[in-house]
């Protein structure tokens, strides 16, 4: 080497051949002074300006102005350490551009080590660093998408991930490696089953991997599996295939998204649309109703309005049919009243107190009515009265008046009604009386009459029936049996015209108030035995059962209980088929004796059994049995005037058992 000195140093043949080649292999030849001041020359091959003569203005002409503090920084380490100056920097380009240099210079010494001169070869290398800083820009903003799109994929509850082909997990969001519960490593890099998944979803996705792989279409799918942490879940998920340039499919890229809540929410709604039909069909049903129930309530107000006018109408009629009941009162020549429960109050029209010998204006009170009944009526009147006001009893009396003025005897048929006040504080009793005194007279005229026919037909009759016993005496030598029969029947018929005569005779008797009953002291058992005697002799046609009796004395009219018995049997003779079986039984307590007549004939229905005992009451069916209906009046009367009870039990059909009681004291 030269020794190093201000001036150029001559180059050598070897030297020129080195720089020769320098210059084949670089773009830029240069030398400088051992402090750098100086260029001593410059082959800029048309990158940088040439410098022929030493230069000392070279680093204002050739470094880019921004760069020259980096340069001096780096030449002066070079200087200071003689080391050999290395730097990349920009150089102000001979076409007037900025380029880029890769500057290399070796200092060159003399023998004791000075720096003689820097030899130094620079290289344009500006294309690689504009390559270089672009890729730097490219990668800021790779690194700069990577944050966003981590961002968005770390923000995102749903799962992303991308497969390579070999079914290996090559990224995985956030949110998928907490539900693995795994780190980015652990995760990263292995297959389905090494990250959890079970066989079956491993091999399913695998299979769509290599479908996807195949066709490049993406896959959606529905997938339910166990989450680390929440359990079941059920997840939408769509995978993607990843092309490269060449269109192929390089990878698989895939969005899961977890729908169980959407699921169930899906589900729920369609619950409640379910519900909300049912309930539109409910309605729909109760609508339906509703308007059948409106339309009876439209018949019911139908026939709400024709009831009211029926209820009009009604009224209508009432009013009418009480003026006309008037009207008719007023014909009939009724008299009305009526009275309050509580206040006694009596109000009568002009006829009642007409009826009762009073002057149309005068007043009459209820006391007053009653005093002009005749004596044998008052208290039977006023008793069926207090009981009618005051027990709701019937009422329906028969008595005579004497006229308070006129004195005149009237026979009045009252018949009241009671009505309590819908306040049930009170009732009103309310009535008719009509005159039967004529009616009266013309029965009294009559029953009169028939007690006198009984009577006359009585007379001849006695003696009738003593010649014929007479008869029958003497005629029981007589060998002809003809006479013997008709002397018994004539015997029989008469006991019969006899009874039934008495009967009228007891009835009318009873009309005028007349039958008396004359007690004596008997044995009933006789009495008893007497009636077997009697029907044995009348009747050949039934069977008699007669129970046995005990003797028991008795205080009463015998004759009369006698026809009690006797009508009682000829009943049951009557009323039941021949042959047929008719039981008499008489027993005795130390209260009473009690006489039964028992049939098996016809019978009699419930609803006749009180009605027989009234006069000339006969049931419908027997228009062809005789008779007049006067024989159990008369019997229950008699065993009344005792102080008996009579009654009947029966059914159609059935038989009838008549049974009567009278008391011992
Ligand atoms: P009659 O003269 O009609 O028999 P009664 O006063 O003796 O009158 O009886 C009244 C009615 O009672 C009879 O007409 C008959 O219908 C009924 N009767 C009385 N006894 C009997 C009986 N044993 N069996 C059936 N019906 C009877």
């Amino acid at each position: 080497m030269n020794k190093p000195s201000g001036k150029p140093h001559p180059a050598s043949t070897n030297d020129e051949r080195f720089k020769a080649l320098l210059k084949a292999t670089s773009d830029v030849v240069y030398s400088l002074n051992p402090d750098w001041s100086i260029m001593y020359e410059l082959d800029g091959r048309g990158f940088l300006l040439d410098a022929n003569k030493p230069t000392p203005e070279w680093k204002t002409r050739n470094v880019y102005h921004e760069d020259l503090e980096m340069v001096e920084a780096a030449i002066a380490y070079a200087i200071a350490n003689k080391s050999i100056f290395q730097l990349e920097h920009r150089v102000n380009r001979a076409d007037g551009g900025i380029g880029w240099t890769f500057s290399r210079a070796v200092p060159i010494f003399d023998s004791e080590g000075e720096i003689t001169e820097w030899f130094g070869l620079a290289s344009d290398i500006t294309e690689r660093k504009l390559a270089e800083q672009s890729l730097a820009q490219s990668r800021d903003i790779l690194e700069q998408q990577k944050r966003t799109y981590e961002t968005i994929t770390s923000g995102t509850p749903d799962l992303m991930y991308v497969f390579d082909l070999d079914y290996r997990f090559t990224y995985a969001n956030t949110a998928l490696l907490n539900m693995w519960g795994k780190t980015w490593d652990d995760a990263i890099g292995k297959g389905l089953i090494e990250n959890g998944y079970e066989q079956w979803h491993a091999e399913m996705h695998e299979r769509e991997i290599d479908s996807i792989r195949e066709t490049g279409s993406s896959i959606r799918g529905e997938v339910a599996f166990p989450h680390a942490t929440l359990g079941r879940r059920l997840y939408d998920y769509i995978l993607n295939p990843v092309f490269n340039e060449s269109g192929e499919v390089i990878a698989v890229s895939g969005t899961t998204r977890d729908v169980t809540e959407r699921d169930q929410w899906e589900q729920r709604l369609k619950e409640s649309a379910e519900r909300l039909q049912a309930m539109n069909e409910e309605f729909a049903a109760i609508n339906e109703e509703l308007t059948s129930s409106n339309e009876q309530i439209l018949a019911t107000n139908e026939d709400l309005t024709a009831a009211n006018e029926a209820l009009l109408d009604a009224k209508h009629t009432i009013e009418e049919s009480k003026q006309a009941l008037r009207l008719a009162i007023d014909a009939a020549n009724f008299g009305t009243w009526y009275i309050h429960s509580v206040t006694r109050e009596f109000i009568t029209d002009a006829r009642l107190k007409e009826l009762h010998g009073y002057y149309p204006d005068e007043p009459l009170t209820i006391e007053q009515a009653i005093a002009q009944i005749t004596d044998e009526y008052k208290d039977y009147v006023s008793q069926k009265l207090e009981n009618a006001i005051y027990n709701n009893g019937d009422y329906d009396v028969t008595y005579t008046v004497i006229g308070l003025h006129d004195q005149r005897l009237r026979w009045l048929r009252a018949i009241g009604n009671l009505k309590s006040d819908p306040s049930g504080a009170f009732s009103a009793f309310t009535g008719v009386v009509m005159d039967i005194t004529e009616q009266k007279m013309e029965d009294i005229r009559k029953n009169d009459f028939m007690g006198m026919v009984s009577h006359e037909l009585k007379t001849p009759l006695t003696s009738l029936s003593a010649y014929l016993q007479l008869l029958e005496m003497r005629s029981q030598g007589n060998t002809d049996q003809v006479i013997r029969r008709a002397i018994s029947q004539s015997v029989k018929q008469t006991k019969r015209m006899t009874d039934m005569i008495n009967g009228f005779l007891d009835f009318s008797r009873l009309e005028a108030a007349q039958l008396e009953v004359s007690r004596s002291d008997f044995d009933i058992a006789n009495l008893i035995k007497d009636a077997q005697e009697e029907v044995t002799m009348l009747y050949s046609t039934h069977r008699f059962i007669f129970e046995p009796v005990e003797s028991q004395v008795i205080n009463a009219d015998k004759g009369k209980l006698g026809q009690v018995i006797a009508n009682l049997i000829g009943n049951a003779v009557k009323y039941s088929a021949p042959d047929s079986m008719i039981q008499v039984s008489c027993t005795s307590n130390q209260d009473e004796i009690k006489v039964s007549v028992k049939d098996q004939g016809i019978g009699i229905r419930k609803e006749e059994l009180p009605k027989l005992f009234e006069r000339f009451y006969r049931v419908d069916n027997n228009n062809l049995i005789s008779g007049f209906g006067i024989g159990l009046y008369v019997s229950s009367e008699i065993v009344k005037l005792h102080g008996g009870k009579i009654w009947a039990e029966s059914n159609l059909g059935e038989g009838s058992v008549f049974t009567f009681t009278i008391p011992l004291k």
